[in-house]
């Protein structure tokens, strides 16, 4: 599918390797120099406003979706071309999942992981066949990384899902592998049937 519209997650802290920032200002830029939609939390701290200014600047289009309690306390990025005002997180993270064609995480802490997690999760599930991408920025996510393979050799993901996540350094490389993603056919129930299957094959009493 071509991407129009990118939403990315990141940190609303920089972050202390300036290689985050740098990273955060490369995606801003090839955004702009694609021509796509930023879609993004709204705030003008750290990664996050790093990224959308260096959109806007290269003439982006951005759209920041932003909670109200957050953007009353001023930290909200007033010169975007739009800013969505929302009554909870939740709603939040809907309108930008439902704004954006594809997802890129950049380094960031809880609110990033939560974001990350939650829209691949989705398309596990086969509720919708966007793509999901990360951008390891300084090998920031070598941990993480290690440890969802760690999640599918004890069996808990299915290969094919971790499979669906795209992995970069470069953000030119990750939009380019996210305009050619093809979702994988199936979704997690029918994994966690056919696993079900198997054990109850296998004789442990799973109702199968
Ligand atoms: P964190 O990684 O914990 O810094 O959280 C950043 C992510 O959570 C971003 O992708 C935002 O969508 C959301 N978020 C966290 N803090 C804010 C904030 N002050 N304003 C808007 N969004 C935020």
């Amino acid at each position: 599918m071509t991407i129009r519209s990118v939403c990315v997650y990141c940190g609303s802290s920089p972050g202390k390797d300036t290689a985050y920032l740098q990273a955060a200002r490369a995606l801003g830029e090839e955004i702009a120099r694609r021509g796509l939609t930023l879609v993004y939390g709204g705030s003008i701290v750290g990664l996050m406003g790093e990224v959308a200014r260096t959109a806007l600047e290269g003439g982006s289009r951005v759209i920041g979706v932003i909670p109200k309690a957050l953007a009353e306390q001023e930290i909200a990025f007033l010169e975007l071309c739009e800013l969505e005002q929302v009554d909870s997180m939740h709603a939040r993270k809907a309108r930008m999942a439902e704004l954006a064609d594809g997802f890129i995480s950049l380094p960031g802490g809880f609110g990033t992981f939560e974001e990350f997690f939650e829209v691949l999760t989705w398309s596990q599930l086969g509720l919708h066949a966007k793509p999901s991408g990360l951008l390891n920025i300084a090998g920031y996510y070598d941990h993480l990384l290690a440890f969802l393979r760690h999640t599918v050799s004890q069996g808990f993901v299915h290969p094919a899902h971790l499979d669906m996540l795209m992995v970069c350094e470069q953000p030119v490389e990750l939009l380019d592998r996210l305009n050619a993603y093809d979702p994988p056919p199936g979704d997690k129930a029918a994994w966690v049937r056919a696993m079900n299957k198997l054990a109850g094959s296998k004789g442990d009493g799973n109702p199968g």
